[in-house]
């Protein structure tokens, strides 16, 4: 995601969550009537490759959708549409381009000039459609799956009713890192695991990306081939170590210590370093955090900065990663528990 919107993302997934908790929504989401309360909606018949126009300075607004897309794509279009109209900044007269060369369910990123609105609006659509409360209670807090768990997993995303791709989008906001799901030559992957790199994808790409996983799972899902791995190997409890209950230092001094022996004069950048990539990882606590997972996440990120990776070397380092996931989920944990 570009910075520039982020806020703006963030509002629109806000407006989408509180639409469904008004209207209790769930899944399938009656988009076609949630839209024909609010706007004019027309179907048209076009040969160029709009999927649909919203003109908003109308009132009601005038939605016109292209005839003849697939019924997922075409949900979606509508839920996309309904977004532009709930979002008051969004003016004028909307163009929802898509890329022309795909006939298919799948949601393509806008990448024309107004891709800002666009990506706000798919991003209104998609919670609206697959609702966060709805996806969340089934992977929040879970390192890992076995084959059939992700099976019934996307079984129940199936009920939502978008394409496949629509589906492993929503559904890896709510997974903790280490998951990739691969739909033709397209993805999505949980925050935090490694980037296959620009769709499309080739068939090598993907490949060459699998032959890293712990472990990869095929699924036959709306249609399509979905392909899911682990990326990272995930546990949720860490081994104890004999001697750590003995060790009386806090965390923070633990990593000061290793950092001066590894880094010299360069240790307290590292520190900073170390605590912002460590506050980064774990800054969604919706995700559900365990410590075998935050230290599984942390050190994966470590791993990739060059100028940090040795500490991963030093013999106490792990002793500072469990001290410190472990602080972060007892703190998660009073804080969770103050609120019932
Ligand atoms: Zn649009």
């Amino acid at each position: 995601m570009v910075a520039a919107n982020r806020a703006a993302v963030a509002e629109a997934a806000q407006r989408a969550r509180h639409l469904v908790e008004t209207l209790d929504l769930t899944p399938p989401v009656d988009v076609a009537q949630l839209i024909s309360e609010r706007a004019n909606v027309e179907y048209v018949d076009w040969s160029h490759s709009c999927d649909a126009v919203t003109s908003l300075s109308h009132e009601p607004p005038r939605v016109f959708v292209r005839q003849g897309a697939t019924p997922l794509r075409e949900r979606f279009t509508l839920a996309h549409e309904l977004g532009h109209i709930e979002l008051a900044w969004h003016v004028g007269t909307v163009d929802c381009v898509t890329d022309s060369a795909r006939e298919d369910d799948e949601v393509v990123f806008p990448q024309k000039a107004a891709w800002a609105q666009e990506q706000e609006a798919n991003e209104f659509a998609s919670r609206l459609l697959v609702p966060d409360r709805w996806v969340s209670p089934l992977v929040s807090g879970r390192t890992h799956f076995t084959h059939e768990e992700m099976r019934d997993i996307l079984a129940h995303l199936a009920e939502a009713n978008v394409s496949a791709l629509a589906g492993v989008i929503a559904l890896r906001r709510h997974l903790l890192p280490g998951h990739a799901f691969f739909v033709g030559d397209r993805f999505a992957v949980s925050d935090g695991t490694p980037w296959p790199g620009y769709p499309p994808l080739t068939i090598k790409d993907i490949s060459d990306y699998l032959a890293g996983a712990y472990e990869v799972g095929e699924f036959e899902h709306q249609g399509r081939t979905v392909k899911w791995a682990l990326m990272l190997p995930m546990v949720d409890v860490p081994q104890p170590v004999d001697g750590d209950s003995h060790d009386t230092r806090k965390a923070h001094e633990v990593l000061t210590d290793c950092c001066s022996d590894v880094f010299g004069d360069d240790a307290p950048a590292r520190v900073y370093s170390i605590n912002g990539i460590v506050g980064a990882v774990t800054r969604n606590a919706s995700l559900g955090w365990q410590e075998g997972s935050i230290i599984t996440a942390v050190h994966a990120r470590i791993n990739e900065r060059i100028d940090l990776r040795a500490i991963l070397d030093h013999p106490e380092f792990m002793l500072y990663l469990r001290k410190r996931a472990n602080g972060i989920v007892e703190r998660r944990g009073k804080k969770g528990s103050a609120r019932t």
